[in-house]
C-alpha cells in the first residue's frame, strides 16, 4: 500500500452545480486542521457568503476576489478590463503560491479564465509547474482545457442531474451565493 504524499493539482470542473462549493469545502476541512487556504476568485465579485464567512477565520482562511463579474466577455474595452483583472488575479496567486503561506490554493473559476481567453493557458500551466511539491492547488470551473485535466492529480466532472434553474428557480442565498 502506498504511503506517500504529495500536494495534489485537483480540478473541479463540468457543467453541474457544486465545483466551487466543493473547493470551499476542501479549504474548511484544511482549516480545522490548522492549516492555511486561499482561494481567489478569478471573473467573481458579488458578496458570496464565502467573502463573508472567511472573514471568521482570519489570516486561515483568505477569500480574494479579482474580477469585474460574470457578463458577455465581448470584444473591446469590456474584455480588456477582464483581462487585466484575470492576469492580475493570476500573478498575485503566483506571489502568495510561492511565498510559502499557504498549503490550499484554490483558483475559482480559472478554467472559465482561461476558456473565454482572459489568461493565457500556458500561464495556468506555469503555475501548476512552479508550485512548491507539498502544496495543494485546486482548479475550479466548467470547460477545464485538457492540457490542465493532463496535469493534473484529482479530476471531478460535475455532471448535471437536474438543476433548479430548469424550472425558473431563482438563484437562493447560501445555496448559489
Ligand atoms: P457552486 O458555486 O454552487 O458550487 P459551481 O461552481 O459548480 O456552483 P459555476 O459553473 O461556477 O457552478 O456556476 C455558478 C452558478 O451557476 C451557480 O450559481 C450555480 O448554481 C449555477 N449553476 C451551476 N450548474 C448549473 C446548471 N447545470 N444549470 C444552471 N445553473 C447552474
Ligand atoms: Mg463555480
Amino acid at each position: 500500500m502506498a504511503k506517500k504524499t504529495k500536494g495534489l493539482v485537483i480540478v473541479f470542473t463540468g457543467n453541474g452545480k457544486g465545483k466551487t462549493t466543493a473547493a470551499l469545502g476542501m479549504a474548511l476541512r484544511f482549516v480545522g486542521h490548522g492549516k492555511r487556504a486561499l482561494i481567489v476568485q478569478f471573473i467573481k465579485n458579488l458578496p458570496y457568503g464565502e467573502v463573508r464567512a472567511a472573514r471568521r477565520f482570519g489570516k486561515s482562511l483568505v477569500i480574494r476576489q479579482m474580477g469585474a463579474g460574470f457578463c458577455r466577455f465581448g470584444t473591446g474595452e469590456a474584455i480588456k478590463k477582464h483581462k487585466r483583472l484575470a492576469e492580475k488575479a493570476l500573478s498575485f496567486a503566483v506571489r502568495e503560491i510561492k511565498s510559502g503561506r499557504y498549503h490550499l490554493v484554490v483558483l475559482d473559476e480559472v478554467n472559465c479564465a482561461v476558456h473565454f481567453g482572459l489568461v493565457k493557458l500556458r500561464s495556468v500551466l506555469e503555475v501548476i509547474r512552479l508550485k512548491p511539491k507539498s502544496l495543494h492547488l485546486v482548479l475550479t470551473g466548467r470547460w477545464a482545457p485538457k492540457p490542465i485535466l493532463k496535469k493534473s492529480d484529482l479530476v471531478t466532472e460535475m455532471k448535471e442531474g437536474k438543476h433548479p434553474y430548469r424550472k425558473g428557480v431563482k438563484a437562493q442565498k447560501g445555496i448559489e451565493f
